[in-house]
């Protein structure tokens, strides 16, 4: 026979370890490319030279499969850019980290970011900003974006269709900006947003395949250019298309 409190004994451990393993299974129904995303982090990421881990840790937790179309969800963690539909791409989540890094963003900072896409670059940057404010010109790609971030609880980033060219001025200056398509020039109003000592970061170069992206950086109303690595990013459509500075 079996004492009173070894029966209770038992019943708890059971108890428990039903509530445990119901929780663990939970979360990888809930998240079944967790493990996929920590390999991207350490392999694609970190092994090339990434080490801030405020940057690491919002790659980690940002889910890169919930933005790209359902077929394409078996390789959201691939080392390689995705298509989003509209003839647009989410890039290499390298490039992502990397432009992230760059930007070099504290908790207390306002980004803006030109080229909406899919909304995961924008997340990314919530995750480590106070404000993320993007532009995006086609307006199905803005509509799903904002959707989307709103649905996934992201309550510091607005979305807006609209010309990248021009920025979005009633927010400037910002600590920091983000080109996600790639473009011939610096474009002047987007210098003009950047506060002091603020950031830019754009793939820079008119040829279709090959860009250089480039770090800017602004002191005393001046710019400074540091080019960072080769990169191929769609181009900047709109005013600039036309020709426009
Ligand atoms: N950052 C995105 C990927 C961007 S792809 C993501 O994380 O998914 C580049 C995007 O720039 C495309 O969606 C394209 O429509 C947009 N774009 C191109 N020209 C633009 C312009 N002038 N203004 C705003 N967005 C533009």
């Amino acid at each position: 026979m079996m004492a009173m409190d070894t029966i209770v004994k038992l019943i708890f451990i059971i108890a428990f370890s039903v509530v445990l393993l119901t929780c663990s299974y939970q979360r990888s129904e809930k998240d079944p490319y967790l493990a996929a995303r920590q390999l991207m982090v350490k392999e694609d990421i970190q092994r090339r030279g990434i080490d801030d881990q405020r940057v690491l840790q919002a790659m980690l937790k940002v889910e890169r499969h919930l933005f790209v179309p359902d077929s394409y969800r078996p390789m959201a963690y691939a080392d390689r850019p995705l298509p989003i539909g509209e003839g647009q791409t989410i890039s290499q989540p390298y490039i992502v980290a990397l432009m992230t890094y760059h930007l070099h963003l504290t908790p207390e900072d306002r980004v803006l970011e030109i080229g909406t896409g899919s909304g995961y670059q924008a997340a990314v940057l919530a995750e480590l900003t106070k404000e993320v404010y993007s532009l995006e010109i086609i307006e199905q790609l803005a509509g799903t974006a904002q959707e989307r971030l709103r649905a996934l609880g992201y309550k510091n980033v607005w979305v807006r269709c609209g010309d990248g060219f021009y920025g979005w001025p009633e927010h400037a200056p910002y600590d920091a900006i983000m080109v996600t398509c790639a473009t011939p020039i610096i474009p002047e109003r987007l210098v003009e947003q950047l506060g002091e000592g603020g950031r830019m970061i754009l793939p820079l170069g008119d040829k279709p395949y090959h860009q250089a992206l480039t770090l800017v950086t602004k002191r005393q109303g001046k710019i400074e250019r540091q080019p960072l690595t080769d990169v191929v990013f769609v181009p900047m459509t709109g005013e600039l298309g036309k020709g426009k500075k």
